[in-house]
């Protein structure tokens, strides 16, 4: 099993290769700003987009959490906090003005890459567009009247 906090876990090396491939940049652990000790697996800075791609166990994935048995109530405690803090991380980031991007690492590299590169190009800047909506049309009333 590997530990917490570890680095460059397969799903997470699957999906950046993906992505690199799609062509798109970014960085790797890198420290959650203003709170240094946490660290987001893949930033695209500019896009100010923070992805974190969490293992089943460490942040109790609703379909593989497992419920060690042995001190069973130092692990719901310790598995608690995990969950807790990372709420807390994403809350910190999105009031930050971030888009947070959470994923579990059971699912399929490609579809987590599709969802991020979707995320990436949706925050690329576009000019605005103009307003479109009901109100605009003109007219109407000018019926023939003899
Ligand atoms: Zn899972």
């Amino acid at each position: 099993m590997s530990r917490q906090g570890s680095r460059d876990t397969a799903p997470e090396v699957a999906v950046r290769r993906l992505l690199h491939a799609s062509g798109l940049r970014y960085r790797v652990n890198v420290p959650v700003p203003g709170m240094p000790r946490r660290t987001i697996d893949i930033v695209f800075s500019k896009a100010k987009i923070a992805i974190f791609l969490d293992g089943c166990f460490w942040h109790g994935c609703p379909k593989h959490a497992t419920q060690p048995k042995a001190n069973a109530e130092w692990w719901r405690a310790k598995l608690d906090k995990n969950m807790a803090r990372d709420l807390e991380t994403t809350e910190h980031l999105t009031t930050a003005g971030w888009t947070v991007l959470r994923f579990w690492e059971h699912e399929s590299a490609a579809n987590v890459a599709h969802c991020i590169s979707e995320s990436v190009a949706s925050k690329r800047p576009t000019p605005p567009r103009p307003p479109s909506g009901p109100g605009l049309t003109e007219g109407g009333n000018s019926g023939n009247q003899s």
